[in-house]
């Protein structure tokens, strides 16, 4: 039998130009998720992850100016000649939706909407970011899902999956076409491609999203936690008008709208440092403390749900923060690997103390004020505290990866970068 968990290769490989290794599992269309669903590892060719093949291809291959050209192509079939909003950017106010919603407007004349489907938690510095965004001159329509729902989401995908950020994600990605839908805009940018940091490097060919991989084709079932949305409906007696924010549009009337799904990082050679020093020309601040887990100080800084995000990460595949970190910025020549794995073995997998006192009391069903009684009953222990955390964590440490240290009392990783 198996000794990996998830479907991932047992013999781990790790990347000879960054920090990845094959463990890292290719990006998952969440709605589809299923429980039990195995996942596929991310790709090398000769020691050296697509990843980094594609960082290569950016830097060596692409005539960035011929792909600024087609921007403005794009750009001039969709912008508006009445003064209404030509285009949909999504985003939180973190450093690539201040440079997405920027640049579009100030070097390429549109006129976006910026559309924000709020974090589960917006730490206080995320939040004066979010703020200094909109200051930075742009309007915007924040939503927040029904609280108690999304809190008990995010507790069953914690219970089902390890996995308490996928309410966010999932609606992340479906409320900008349910916007596009909504207000008659049928433009959205999205920052840089998934496939650059692994999946399937034929996705970073295309400068558009198809339509099957956004949106629910005929008579297909859409998931969170892993159980279909109707059954959860029913087994926890939620209305279906509280879920249908996680169902993504119709295939057809997303066809039918002539919406179309740009992603800017095909145009625009997308450098996630550089963005961070273009935000900070709109006064952008970085977090007062490096992130739980990493060294950073700029990167997905808004939620304070992405600590647990990033430790899980780390609990059932290896890879935590500071890898995914380092890998982009040795990518971007912005440290090179000796550094990177310095960084990694300091910060990797710290457990993320800070904001879990609050982070509990968000999964603690029993403290949901909206909650329902099934809601409040799903779980054998309503409440969240550390000791339930880690013996949950465990239940997900694939024995590929994880042995347990005796004399130490602790986890290590069977590799070492
Ligand atoms: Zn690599």
């Amino acid at each position: 039998m198996s000794s990996s968990k998830f479907g991932l290769p047992e013999k781990v490989i790790i990347c000879n130009k960054c920090t990845y290794t094959n463990q890292k599992p290719n990006s998952t269309i969440e709605f589809r998720s299923k429980l039990g669903d195995q996942k596929s590892g991310l790709l090398f060719e000769n020691g050296t992850c697509v990843a980094c093949k594609y960082s290569e291809t950016k830097d060596k291959e692409i005539d960035w100016g011929k792909r600024r050209q087609e921007l403005m192509k794009v750009c001039d079939r969709f912008r508006s000649k009445t003064n209404e909003y030509d285009c949909i950017v999504p985003g939180s106010g973190g450093k690539d939706s201040f440079y997405a919603a920027l640049v579009l407007k100030e070097e390429f004349g549109m006129n976006p909407l910026t559309v924000t489907w709020a974090p589960h938690l917006y730490t206080d510095w995320g939040w004066n970011n979010f703020k200094i965004w909109i200051d930075s001159g742009l309007p915007n329509f924040l939503y927040h899902p029904n609280g108690a729902v999304h809190r008990f989401l995010s507790r069953l995908c914690l219970e089902n999956l390890l996995h308490p950020f996928q309410p966010f994600i999932i609606g992340q990605y479906g409320f900008p076409l349910h916007c596009s839908q909504k207000f008659g805009i049928k433009l959205v940018f999205y920052g840089e491609n998934s496939a650059e940091y692994g999946n399937n490097p034929k996705d970073n060919l295309s400068p558009t999203r198809a339509y099957r991989d956004i949106g629910i084709v005929e008579n297909e079932k859409s998931y969170i936690a892993g159980i279909e949305v109707e059954q959860l409906s029913r087994k926890y007696d939620i209305p279906m008008s509280s879920l249908s924010d996680y169902i993504p549009p119709k295939v057809e009337d997303i066809a039918s709208s002539g919406m179309e799904w740009h992603y800017l990082g095909y145009y625009l050679k997308w450098h996630p440092q550089a963005n961070y020093y273009y935000a900070t020309k709109y006064n952008f601040t970085p977090a007062p403390e490096r992130n739980a887990g990493s060294y950073s100080r700029y990167t997905s800084l808004d939620d304070k749900l992405d600590d647990f995000n990033f430790y899980f990460f780390y609990i059932k595949y290896g890879i935590g923060r500071a890898t995914y970190d380092s890998a982009q910025e040795i990518r971007r020549n912005d440290i090179n690997r000796k550094e990177a794995i310095a960084l990694v073995q300091r910060f990797d997998g710290e457990y993320p103390s800070r904001f879990e006192d609050e982070l509990f009391d968000y999964w603690s069903v029993d403290k949901i004020p909206g909650a329902n009684i099934k809601m409040k009953t799903a779980f054998k222990s309503p409440s969240v505290n550390r000791e339930y955390i880690q013996k949950l964590s465990d239940r997900f440490r694939s024995p590929h990866l994880w042995k347990y240290n005796t004399a130490l009392n602790k986890w290590e990783l069977n590799y070492k970068l």
